[in-house]
């Protein structure tokens, strides 16, 4: 069995418990417009093209069989619908303005790369956190790899957005430790126009995973101008939750710009930051509500 990623992460604080390894997985079933990881919302391999760090040197022209990159008049076009996505040509250029973002990993080939830092998590009381994209979306491969995870003593999370089918979560709560779950709004519309899609397998998700017993941490990313009026009625349904164990106030950023147009996908991340005084205003609304929130 073989699965898509598109980055290891070692090192990983913010994605549950101690010094974690974080491996993403490409593909994902929502859309959120303020997406910091753009690279993963196709299923399939993708090569980036930082355009504005090119020095036009013609190198992956010389390398790409499919003819995708022309230098014309000491200009670089790079023709998106001829390539193949093979990196080749990322392999090559020097001055790095090609990343190919996908990787067909195997159990056996992942492993041993989580496992370098076991010294790490044992100290830290970290592991292993599945992520994405949406991992779930490859959950016969999660299952497989939190299995030979827990094998070995390993700690292990799995970070969702919950829009799976319920067969995915249990395929893999019998060895996921902690689950962190992603949750955009409450109110439907909301979500629909946050993300795309509707919330409600998101939400009966979310309690069926309570009702089984799994631990949970949620997530909510704070958008001003998409979502931060969600904070009281999520706060109410949370309240309900007995296994939740902590809830988390993602302040959006928008750092991921520039892979937006290496990939040729319309930047539709919002220009609004928020301000530290309605971060806090949201996790008091959630501390009121008799919750562990920051
Ligand atoms: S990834 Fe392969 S097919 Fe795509 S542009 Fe590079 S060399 Fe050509
Ligand atoms: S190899 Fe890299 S630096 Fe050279 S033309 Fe291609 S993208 Fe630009």
């Amino acid at each position: 069995m073989t699965a898509e990623i598109f980055a290891v992460k070692r090192f990983a604080v913010h994605d549950g418990d101690g010094i974690r390894t974080t491996v993403f997985f490409k593909g994902c079933p929502l859309r959120c417009v303020w997406c910091h990881n753009p690279e993963g919302l196709a299923p399939g391999p993708q090569l980036a093209f930082y355009a504005e760090k090119c020095t036009n040197c013609g190198l992956c022209a010389e390398v790409c069989p499919r003819g995708a990159h022309r230098i014309i008049d000491g200009q670089h076009r790079f023709e998106r619908s001829l390539c193949t996505a093979c990196g080749a040509c990322a392999d090559l250029c020097p001055a790095r303005v090609l990343t190919l973002y996908g990787e067909t990993v195997t159990v056996d080939s992942l492993l041993p790369r989580l496992l370098e830092d076991r010294a790490y998590y044992e100290k830290s009381g970290g592991g292993v956190t599945l992520s994405g994209g949406e991992c779930l979306c490859q959950a016969d491969f999660c299952a497989e790899l939190l299995a030979r995870l827990h094998q070995h003593g390993i700690h292990t999370a799995v970070d969702t957005c919950g829009a799976v089918p319920r067969a995915a979560l249990e395929k893999v709560i019998p060895f996921t430790d902690l689950f962190l779950y992603d949750l955009k709004a409450h109110t439907e519309s909301v979500h629909q126009r946050c993300t795309g899609r509707p919330n409600g397998l998101i939400l009966d998700n979310l309690r069926w995973l309570d009702e089984v017993g799994a631990v949970t941490e949620v997530r909510i990313p704070f958008v001003p101008g998409f979502n931060t009026d969600e904070v009281p009625a999520l706060a109410a349904l949370l309240a309900e939750l007995r296994h939740l164990r902590r809830v988390h106030i993602l302040p959006y950023h928008n750092f991921a710009g520039a892979k937006y147009a290496a990939l040729d996908y319309p930047n539709t991340m919002p220009a609004t930051l928020p301000e530290r005084a309605e971060l806090d205003r949201a996790i008091s609304i959630l501390r009121a509500a008799g919750l562990r929130a920051d």
